[in-house]
C-alpha cells in the first residue's frame, strides 16, 4: 500500500539559521514502515539502472544509501570529510554559503567502468552532490543515477548536475 511519505517529514524553521527551512527526516527513518517503503522505492530505481555500487556523502547519504545496497547485494562507500578517511584518497572541494568544504574517496572505492548510484538525503544546491559525483568520475566510475529523499526545486541543484538522472521521492 502506498504511503504519504511527506507526514514523515518535519519542517523545522530557522534551523540551523534563520530564514531557513530545514526539512528533517528523522521521523521517516524513526518508522520502520515508512523508512523501508522509502528504501524500496530507491531500489525500484537503482534495479532500472544496474547498479554496481553505491556511494553517498557523510552522514545521511550512508542512512539513505545502505539499505539499498544492502538489498541490492552491491558495495557501499562512504564520501567523507577531511582527516576521516584512513588510506590514500581522492579529494573534491565545493563552496558554500561562507567558504568551501571538500569530501574524499578512498583511491581504491570504485573500479573504473563501475555503474554508480550515489545517494543523499535531500538534494539543495546541488554542491554536496556534485562534489560526490566527481570523486565517482576521477576514479572513473560511471555515475549512472542520482537519488535523494527530497529535492529543493527552488535552489535549482539540478542544474549543478546537468546531465545526470535525478531521482527522489518527495519535492518542496
Ligand atoms: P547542497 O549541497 O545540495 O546545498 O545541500 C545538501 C546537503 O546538505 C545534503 O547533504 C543534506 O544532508 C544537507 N541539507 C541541506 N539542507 C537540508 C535540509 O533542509 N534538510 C536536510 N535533511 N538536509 C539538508
Amino acid at each position: 500500500m502506498a504511503i504519504d511519505l511527506t507526514q514523515y517529514i518535519a519542517t523545522v524553521p530557522d534551523y540551523p539559521e534563520p530564514g531557513v527551512m530545514f526539512r528533517d527526516i528523522s521521523p521517516l527513518m524513526a518508522d520502520g514502515e515508512a523508512y523501508r517503503y522509502a528504501t524500496d522505492q530507491l531500489v525500484d530505481y537503482a534495479r532500472g539502472k544496474n547498479v554496481e555500487m553505491i556511494v553517498g556523502p557523510e552522514a545521511r547519504g550512508f542512512i539513505v544509501g545502505c539499505p539499498v545496497a544492502y538489498e541490492l547485494g552491491v558495495g557501499f562507500a562512504p564520501a567523507r570529510k577531511e582527516g576521516k578517511l584512513p588510506r590514500e584518497t581522492v579529494k573534491a572541494t565545493y563552496s558554500l554559503e561562507y567558504g568551501t568544504s571538500a569530501l574524499y574517496l578512498h583511491k581504491d572505492a570504485i573500479k573504473p567502468g563501475q555503474r554508480v548510484l550515489v545517494t543523499d538525503d535531500l538534494l539543495a544546491t546541488g554542491g554536496t552532490i556534485a562534489a560526490t559525483i566527481q570523486l565517482v568520475e576521477d576514479l572513473g566510475g560511471i555515475v549512472v543515477g542520482t537519488a535523494f529523499i527530497i529535492e529543493l526545486k527552488d535552489l535549482h541543484g539540478r542544474d549543478k548536475i546537468k546531465g545526470h538522472d535525478i531521482f527522489s521521492l518527495m519535492e518542496y
